[in-house]
């Protein structure tokens, strides 16, 4: 993984073409472009496989496991 260019972990857009939000996550740093970072919030599990670790998140329409 390279970290000198940032990109949206849902769309891969740089900081050059959107802002980028940095999220810190298990350690780790990714970054989010805000049209992506409801998805954070609301539906964690479309971001499986871009996001490792994500799939321990809950969105809050399956709260009701
Ligand atoms: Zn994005």
């Amino acid at each position: 993984m390279t970290d000198h260019q940032a990109n949206c972990v849902h769309c891969e857009r740089t900081s050059e073409q959107v802002p980028l939000i940095q999220m810190n996550f298990q350690g780790n740093h990714y970054w989010i472009c805000p049209q992506h970072l409801p998805i954070v919030i609301h539906k964690p599990q479309m971001l499986v496989g871009k996001l490792p670790g994500v799939e321990n998140l809950k969105g809050e329409e399956h709260d009701h496991q």
